[in-house]
């Protein structure tokens, strides 16, 4: 430990590369100081959920092999990285939160998770999240809530809580989320770390248990803008696995670090800056000042289709939630309750005691808007609602080069605050839940503090595709933050 007095999470991709290659440190004296840590201070705040120390050590040493014999070892060579637990990983248990996958140890690796390995990264764990990535705050987690680093009795944000606070912990320097409505850019924003939800089909989703699968996009989260650009090279990528990531060629998202915004065009959604001021909103009110002061030209658009936003998300993402957990049935994957008499027996009570509230709360809702006389008068007219949204985006970038917006209306809140009022945890997702019906890559990045001390994310949104453009504007805002 002594080595790593701040913890291994202080350091950043390039400080590890160079310490490796100036044997400052091994690749394996890493890994285990980075285990040490990390499990000595998980209980600060619950974010991982599973350790899997012999893997991490095992990959440590074939990164030390590489380097010792001239190799290359890889652009994430030696980086202590932690994983969501709803992306699979080959003889580490995986249970997406939830009491029914308690005990699933899955067959084979996430294509993102392998892409990580090959790249050098060294898995350290799991981490907690709300259950099967259902959730605004972390607390639907069938193993306990995660704690907000920055303030023990304030949620961490959710889904993907976990995953945000052992970055913010330091008990990891880079990890891998989950967004189907917001789950990386929410927690980043309460965290005080930099998330990224990429294009829709930029990183394979072979390997990530199905939320919604039309809405489910998996992404990094990481200190630095710049580290999270690696991260998410590293993860990018057509897979024949996976039928609906894209052909696109993946660009070096770090050549487009270069500080030039002079004269880029931003647009600052009307719909998303009405309404009674707020200290979150005027935080990156003042963070489109420095973006200005840079050379950016700022001005005002609109996303007319904004304020159906949330009803719309609300009755696909059911829509599809309820179809992708017909799977848990006690037959395949799961615990199966003990006392079943008959086959529907075994469903219902494996079931019931299996899924949480909020699973079975979304289930109920997707069943309904997809049911016979119900399903035109919602699911489609949902879909038809998305493809309006998704055109004010395409309308929008005829105008400007990128969107910002707040990540959410408020910053971390207190555990339980809003665990009674399902509607109002719902609206906790307003801002970022456009981003995923249009399939564009968003991304929060850190812009300031509350009086009270709590991180307040700034959102910035790119066309498809665009995430070396969205990386562009985040990391020169982040350096001039940094010069202040
Ligand atoms: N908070 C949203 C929900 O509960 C988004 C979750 C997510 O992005 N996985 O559905």
């Amino acid at each position: 430990m002594t080595a790593f007095p701040a913890g291994v999470g202080a350091l950043t991709i390039q400080q590890i590369q160079d310490g490796l290659r100036s044997k400052q440190f091994s690749a394996v004296e890493l890994a285990s100081a980075a285990l040490q840590f990390a499990e000595a201070e998980n209980s600060k705040t619950n974010g991982y959920l599973t350790f899997c120390a012999e893997r991490a050590l095992s990959t440590a040493r074939t990164v030390d092999e590489r380097l010792a014999a001239g190799n290359d070892p890889g652009p994430l060579a030696g980086v202590p990285v932690a994983v969501k637990d709803v992306l699979v990983t080959k003889g580490v248990r995986t249970t997406c939160a939830s009491r029914l996958l308690a005990n699933y140890v899955p067959p084979y690796d996430a294509t993102a998770v392998s892409k990580l390995e090959r790249a050098g990264a060294v898995i350290l764990g799991k981490t907690n999240c709300d259950e099967f990535a259902m959730g605004s705050s972390n607390e639907n987690s069938a193993f306990g809530p995660v704690r907000n680093p920055h303030d023990p009795e304030r949620v961490p944000g959710g889904s993907s809580g976990g995953s945000a606070a052992v970055v913010a912990q330091g008990t990891a320097v880079a990890s891998l989320g989950s967004d189907t409505g917001g789950s990386i850019r929410q927690p980043a924003s309460f965290c005080g770390v930099t998330g990224v939800t990429p294009t829709y089909g930029r990183v394979s989703r072979y390997g990530l248990v199905a939320f919604a699968s039309s809405l489910d996009h998996v992404g990094p989260f990481a200190r630095t803008v710049h580290d999270a650009a690696v991260m998410l090279e590293a993860i990018a990528g057509r897979d024949e696995m996976d039928a609906t990531s894209a052909f696109a060629p993946v660009p070096r998202y770090t050549d487009a670090l270069d500080g030039n915004v002079k004269g880029l065009k931003v647009g600052l959604p009307r719909e998303y800056f009405e309404g009674p001021s707020n200290e979150s909103r005027e935080i990156v009110l003042k963070a489109v000042e420095t973006l200005r002061a840079l050379g950016c030209e700022v001005r005002e658009i609109s996303l007319p289709h904004t304020r159906y936003a949330i009803a719309t998300y609300y009755i696909i993402a059911t829509a599809e939630a309820s179809s992708n957990l017909a799977r848990y049935d006690g037959v395949r994957y799961t615990s199966r309750a003990k006392e079943a008499g008959t086959l529907s027996e075994m469903y219902r009570l494996t079931r019931g005691e299996g899924f949480g509230a909020e699973c079975k709360r979304r289930i109920m809702l997707g069943t309904y808007v997809l049911s016979h006389g119900y399903y035109d008068a919602y699911y489609l007219k949902a879909q038809r609602t998305r493809a309006l949204i998704a055109r004010d985006f395409t309308q929008a970038f005829g105008e400007v080069d990128a969107i910002v917006t707040p990540v959410s209306p408020f910053p971390a809140f207190r555990l339980g605050e809003k665990l009674d009022d399902p509607m109002e945890m719902y609206l906790s997702d307003v801002y970022t839940i456009t981003g995923d019906l249009a399939g564009i890559p968003c991304m929060s990045v850190p812009c300031g503090e509350t009086a009270s001390g709590l991180p307040v994310g700034m959102q910035v949104l790119a066309k498809h595709f665009d995430e070396a453009g969205m990386f562009r504007l985040a990391h020169a805002y982040e350096r001039a933050r940094g010069m202040k």
